[in-house]
């Protein structure tokens, strides 16, 4: 494999229909390809089954490929992301979180039609769980059925409504602790990533007090550039990384073509000779 500095473009977080993505694991290989990555991981939400599927394409094209999953977990109550990056596919301190995570997926989903429900809106639980398939039952098959059905125009608004952090706070607790999820994977030879950063209601203050947490339970590094970020975020967290010693990670988090700014591997600019990056020493 080339040295770290000769990938063209790389892209650490991306999402397939396994998750809820728009593109196939091939598909979104064949798009990574297209946009010339030369070093992608497919992260979908809780599973690892578009891993097989996409490894298998991009060895096809020879493309460098990396075994990828955002995990959803919790931190102080708010609902938060961690993207593991070059794990073995049998990891079984990984295998058992995911198959936590799935469960709370489908006690959580009864959960989310129930306050619906309360809201004077039909029970979509039954039709979600039928939509969702193959993929991991989540807020995205409510809101599109909400769409479906004309009862929001669109799935921003279904957020807004219905299936926001805010709206739907009677379920906070949900996913699994933080630390514990840390605590379970540091040290099994996994990168653990925060996604994200910016994407959460914290403060900078609390976001040090975060990352602070996150190095302490064994944490690696963070996403220092997320799809359109804006490029004063990408410098604090350029620096927060060097601060706290966590290595840079960078992803576009692509879900489909949802808009002008969205395409794998775009994401707004890094410097990267501030950061250390968390792929200069993958082989
Ligand atoms: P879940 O995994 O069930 O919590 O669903 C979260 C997913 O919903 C995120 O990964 C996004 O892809 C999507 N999402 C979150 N917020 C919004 C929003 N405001 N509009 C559309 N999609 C969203
Ligand atoms: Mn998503
Ligand atoms: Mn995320
Ligand atoms: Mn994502």
């Amino acid at each position: 494999m080339p040295e770290a500095a000769s990938y063209r473009k790389v892209d650490l977080h991306t999402h397939s229909t396994r998750s809820d993505g728009r593109l196939s694991p091939t598909e979104l290989v064949d798009l990574a390809v297209e946009q010339n990555v030369s070093l992608f991981a497919l992260t979908d939400h809780d599973t690892l089954d578009g891993i097989e599927e996409a490894s298998q394409r991009a060895s096809e094209y020879g493309l460098s490929f990396v075994n990828g999953i955002e995990l959803s977990t919790q931190w102080n109550g708010i609902p938060l992301h961690m993207v593991a990056l070059h794990f073995e596919r049998d990891n079984s301190a990984l295998l058992s979180i995911v198959a936590k995570n799935q469960a709370i997926r489908l006690d959580r989903a009864r959960r989310i039609a129930d306050l619906l429900v309360r809201q004077g809106l039909p029970d979509l639980f039954d039709e979600a769980v039928a939509l969702a398939g193959e993929s991991q039952l989540g807020r995205p098959h409510f809101a599109t059925l909400l769409v479906e059905k004309g009862l929001v125009k669109d799935s921003n608004k279904a957020f807004d409504r219905y299936l926001g952090n805010k709206r739907l706070g009677q379920l906070r607790d949900v996913w699994p602790e933080l630390e514990d999820v840390l605590t379970d994977l540091s040290g099994e030879n996994v990168e653990l990533i925060l996604a994200h950063p910016k994407r959460y209601p914290l403060t900078v203050t609390k976001l040090k007090r975060l990352l602070s947490d996150f190095k302490k339970w064994g944490g690696t590094g963070i996403e220092i550039a997320s799809g359109n970020e804006r490029p004063d975020s990408v410098r604090l967290l350029e620096r927060l990384s060097q601060e706290f010693g966590l290595k840079a990670s960078v992803g576009s988090d692509y879900h489909g073509p949802f808009g002008p700014w969205m395409q794998v591997g775009k994401f707004t600019q890094i410097q990267e000779s501030k950061v250390d990056l968390v792929w200069q020493n993958w082989a």
